[in-house]
């Protein structure tokens, strides 16, 4: 029998599955009373477009308790839309890849003003449409299709990491999956439900997540096994193919940390435009080939803020990773010399108390930064 016959009995052996198996206990999938909805029913777009894009690079369970922070401080799109990107990116602090909050805020601008104010606990006040969602910052197709069929359980298809997984699988391609997407999408939108599209994409989701792992899939347990051509060829683990992994570049960085006279530190807020914006750091940069790293630190903050500082003991050095980088950070304290500082390569810059650093929004390498700067000034602190 070929996948396309297969069709209709591979979609009831999933959703046979996902009634018994399935996370049903999601509180984003849930209507506010936390009841599970009938099918049919529109539930809360906005709860399930923040969780989507905070899943977008991040776990299910880390997401959770940024998301349940996050609905306590904006609880509708008319709160979050009101809001300045600082205190956004001050609650998404820790979950990474801080262009998505960015976009979430503007994203939510352009919401506001489609949906209206007065009407944004209305589920059908929501766009409904691909292209609408795809057409705001951050939404790529399968997030696009995720929100619509979970908020309104439309038949819109997904193919987010765990259904490419799943689908390449089944298939056993032979290529990697993003270069068999277009293959992988026809599956997907052959395949979904167009009686219960939402519990049918949430099927695939929690089979990805529970069953058909990344390594060592559990495929005697796994509702698809009839139909999987990879568990045919006894080789599940081997699909999807891998990609060539790239060697990522290295890059060194100087930081310089520098106090007055009242005990406080300088820190500064990146430009709105570059990556990472609106999010605070400490003055630095880039180390060139023949300088070495305290020269870069004296060099960096002369360029970004018109002081001249001189380089004392250093505090710590550390790796961190980024998707498509390495970054080697070098930490030093620093004599302010001369000059007043001034926001050359910034929006603003601040002299803070180290105690009211975690007050501001900052990169995960900084955080680690502040970390060790506090055990050196022995302060303890909670993080807000
Ligand atoms: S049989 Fe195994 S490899 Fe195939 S879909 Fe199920 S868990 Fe994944």
């Amino acid at each position: 029998m070929s996948m396309i016959d297969s069709l209709q009995d591979i979609q009831n052996s999933l959703l046979e599955w996902f009634r018994g198996n399935g996370r049903h206990w999601i509180p984003w999938k849930l209507k506010n009373d936390g009841s599970i909805p009938h099918s049919g029913e529109s539930i809360s777009p906005y709860q399930i477009w923040i969780a989507e894009v905070m899943l977008q690079q991040t776990q299910l369970q880390v997401v959770i308790p940024y998301w349940e922070k996050w609905m306590k401080v904006f609880p509708t799109l008319t709160h979050l839309s009101e809001s300045n990107l600082e205190k956004v990116l001050l609650i998404w602090q820790g979950l990474g890849y801080y262009s998505r909050a960015t976009r979430i805020h503007q994203s939510s601008k352009i919401l506001i003003d489609f949906v209206g104010k007065d009407k944004d606990q209305d589920p059908n006040s929501w766009p409904v449409g691909v292209d609408q969602w795809m057409s705001l910052p951050g939404i790529g197709r399968s997030t696009a299709g995720s929100i619509i069929s979970s908020a309104f359980d439309l038949p819109v298809p997904i193919l987010d990491g765990n259904v490419k997984r799943i689908f390449s699988r089944l298939l056993a391609t032979e290529q990697p999956s993003n270069k068999d997407e277009k293959k992988l999408w026809e599956l997907s939108s052959l395949l979904i439900s167009t009686l219960t599209p939402r519990d049918f994409n949430q099927a695939l989701m929690d089979l990805g997540a529970i069953i058909c792992t990344p390594k060592k899939p559990s495929c005697l347990s796994c509702p698809l096994q009839n139909f999987c051509v990879a568990y045919k060829k006894y080789d599940p683990d081997n699909f999807p193919k891998k990609e060539m992994t790239k060697i990522k570049p290295l890059q060194e960085i100087g930081i310089g940390l520098i106090f007055n006279s009242n005990g406080e530190l300088l820190i500064d807020q990146r430009l709105e435009s570059s990556s990472m914006g609106g999010m605070w750091e400490f003055p630095g940069g880039k180390k060139t080939s023949e300088e070495s790293i305290e020269k870069t630190i004296e060099r960096e903050v002369k360029e970004e803020l018109g002081i001249v500082v001189k380089v004392g003991a250093k505090l710590l050095s550390f790796e961190h990773n980024y998707t498509h980088k390495k970054l080697y950070l070098t930490v030093h304290f620093c004599e302010w010399i001369s000059g007043k500082p001034i926001p050359l390569a910034s929006q603003k810059i601040l002299w803070v108390s180290p105690d009211k650093l975690f007050h501001f929004p900052f990169p995960a390498a900084n955080t680690k930064i502040i970390s060790e700067l506090h055990k050196h000034l022995r302060i303890k602190i909670k993080k807000p």
